[in-house]
């Protein structure tokens, strides 16, 4: 048996980012975040037991983006309702999901189908109990208004620029950016409505928010513990500065103005730094800040705002929303679609697990310490799944809210963060102005199982990848390699070949019966080394190591029979012990290898004549004869001249 294995939980429940319901996958939704929550969720089935893993994902449905989507096809003569349209986007998610074997066990629609009543039953609960509790509060802000349209703006009805300092971002929507600042709606700089085409006026609206504010030193907290654990290092540095004081920048150069009207604002600290054009004025409280910004405002000074964490707005009046329970005379008012973002999760897991009558134990998935929850996201969202999802979390425990967890309580999750999928080296969006191809348009030019393998061997956790596609890459010349076939050359040529020479082997020369013999010391502490450091990897979520690691082993694998066979001639004893040694070693690479091509996996296990608990990670050491039928006479399928276990793509064929 396996000693020193990391520690692994009971349950877990893996979730993949929400993609929007008024827009197609592009690969990077697909490759670049749903693949490594499945395989992850594969590796854990076979290693926890399948019963013991929830994939869950959905369609986002609700939203300004929606909406906008909606009014633009309307205007180029859609006749379907809202629903009708966001359904079509979520059935073709879900097709191009399936194509690319993202194995979830289910994948809902916040807005249609059968998770709706689920989803709003978790949505008043959250409201409820944060009410409840003291964490939420009225606030009244000012609303973009087009008084072309008459009718308030929402979101992405809105556009200007961020007012955060630094900010790279190109689109500022009403109240954020699409690269997560959140502001207030006057602190947008040059808004535009685009329903007119004009400058909106801004007209006082009152709404639900979270008190954000309030959990800052639990957060810091929740920050410092997942540091010292598992989080990869630019997530926390970039949490970090959310959690950090309220602050305000202003250039240098208004120094003299800035001191005249000094006395006016709040207390404050001021930082300087020689090096940098702006100071900076250290607030402790959000509201001395709002106040300080006034001051200036008044004094015609410009500044900009840093991060820092600020009420997070739960409503809004979007008709095509999920309703928030009626309070203190606030009525007609629907979520926004960030927070009911963050809970649909677990309303997908309660929807899924109704299936078979047990929606009342999600608990055992969300609020038990012995299940894991990993969440795979794209670091634009990790301000929503990181501070704003934790903070809400925990303040649903009550008015003292801790970090030792108790059980019943929503547990922390792990995070998964992955760094923007690079598209011919630009950032790949379906809103920028390279456009990423879609899902569709890969499988003309490669298989399945490259496009897995390719994109599992990113290192997405710390730098961003390129995606390199020859046929998608003008600059690319005739004679150049294709980077993206290089990765699945390790099944099509290498695993392919020793697997051929095997099959052949024992139909040749023993009658298409394989030997039994025992497998070598060796061989056996080898396969022991890759499957603890496999493991292991896939617990710290370093999936591209895992990928390196499988290389090596299974070219080992080669090797090791081209090095042993000249001993053999003329040896059938000889050669019987390098069959079962070599078909050991491909065994336990078909076991590891199954959550990266699970079909041809699949497939290969039908070639042997294998049972299916030959995946099963408890018995991931056990000798191939253990799984078969007749250990005393085991034939496994006869293959042909040329047969492929793992082929390439039709359209590489006369390249090879
Ligand atoms: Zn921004």
């Amino acid at each position: 048996m396996l000693e020193n294995r990391p520690h692994c939980p009971k349950r877990a429940v893996l979730t993949g980012g929400m993609p929007y319901g008024n827009k197609d996958l592009h690969y990077g939704h697909v490759l670049g975040m749903f693949l490594y929550a499945d395989f992850m969720a594969r590796f854990l089935r076979d290693r926890i037991g399948k019963d013991n893993v929830i994939f869950v994902s959905g369609t986002d449905c609700y939203g300004s983006p929606a909406l906008e989507t909606y009014r633009k096809k309307c205007e180029e003569g859609y006749t379907g309702t809202i629903s009708d349209m966001v359904e079509e986007f979520h059935e073709r998610h879900v097709n191009d999901l399936n194509k690319f074997e993202i194995s979830l066990n289910y994948f809902g629609a916040s807005g249609v189908g059968d998770a709706v009543p689920f989803h709003n039953e978790t949505s008043a609960e959250f409201f409820e109990k944060l009410y409840k509790y003291g964490y939420l509060k009225k606030m009244s802000t000012l609303q973009f208004y087009d008084e072309d349209k008459k009718t308030f703006l929402n979101g992405r009805q809105v556009l200007g620029k961020c007012p955060y300092e630094g900010c790279q971002s190109e689109k500022g929507y009403a109240d954020e950016c699409d690269l997560g600042h959140q502001y207030m709606p006057q602190e947008l700089i040059d808004p535009i409505s685009t329903l007119s085409g004009k400058k909106p006026v801004l007209k006082e609206i009152t709404n639900w928010y979270f008190d954000m504010p309030r959990c800052l030193p639990l957060l810091t907290e929740w920050l410092d513990k997942m540091e010292k654990t598992e989080l990869r290092p630019f997530v926390v540095k970039e949490i970090r500065e959310f959690l950090k004081k309220p602050e305000i920048y202003i250039k240098k150069d208004q120094m003299d103005k800035f001191e005249d009207i000094r006395y006016l604002l709040p207390t404050f600290e001021m930082r300087e730094e020689k090096s940098k054009a702006s100071f900076v004025l250290v607030f402790d409280k959000l509201e001395d800040r709002e106040y300080a910004c006034e001051m200036l405002s008044n004094a015609g000074i410009r500044y900009r705002n840093g991060k820092t964490i600020t009420p997070f707005r739960l409503s809004g009046n979007i008709e095509w929303g999920v309703k928030v329970p009626e309070k203190e005379g606030l009525k007609d008012l629907t979520f926004y679609c960030w927070p009911e973002s963050l809970w649909a999760p677990i309303s997908f897991t309660k929807t899924y697990l109704s299936k078979t009558g047990k929606q009342d134990t999600w608990k055992d998935w969300w609020c038990d310490k012995d299940s894991y929850i990993y969440q795979i996201l794209g670091e634009d969202n990790m301000y929503f799944y990181g501070p704003v999802q934790h903070a809400m979390w925990l303040c649903t425990q009550g008015t003292h809210p801790s970090l030792d967890i108790p059980k019943g309580e929503l547990q922390m999750s792990h995070l998964i963060v992955n760094k923007h999928s690079l598209f011919l080296g630009n950032k790949a969006s379906s809103s920028g102005s390279v456009k990423p191809p879609k899902p569709d348009d890969l499988l003309k030019f490669y298989t399945v199982e490259q496009l897995r393998m390719h994109f599992l061997g990113l290192s997405v956790g710390n730098t961003s990848s390129s995606f390199m596609p020859k046929p998608f890459d003008p600059d690319a010349k005739p004679e150049d390699v294709d980077p993206v076939t290089k990765d699945g050359n390790l099944l099509t040529n290498v695993y392919n070949r020793v697997l051929r020479t095997l099959f052949y082997t024992w139909q040749a020369k023993f009658d298409g019966v394989v030997p039994v013999r025992e497998v070598s010391e060796d061989i056996q502490k080898q396969a022991t080394m890759t499957i603890l450091k496999y493991e292991k990897l896939m617990f710290d979520n370093k999936f591209h190591m895992v990928m390196y690691e499988l290389d090596n082993y299974i070219r080992g694998i080669n090797k090791y029979w081209v090095a042993n066979i000249k001993d053999c001639e003329n040896d059938d004893e000889k050669l019987a012990c390098l069959i079962a040694d070599t078909l050991y070693m491909c065994k336990i690479a078909m076991v590891l290898l199954h959550p990266v091509s699970p079909s041809n996996i699949e497939k290969l296990k039908e070639d042997l004549v294998l049972s299916d608990d030959v995946f099963d990670w408890n018995r991931i050491d056990e000798p191939v004869y253990n799984f078969v039928q007749d250990k005393n006479c085991y034939r496994p399928k006869f293959i042909e001249p040329r047969y492929d276990f793992f082929a390439k793509h039709e359209s590489q064929f006369e390249n090879v």
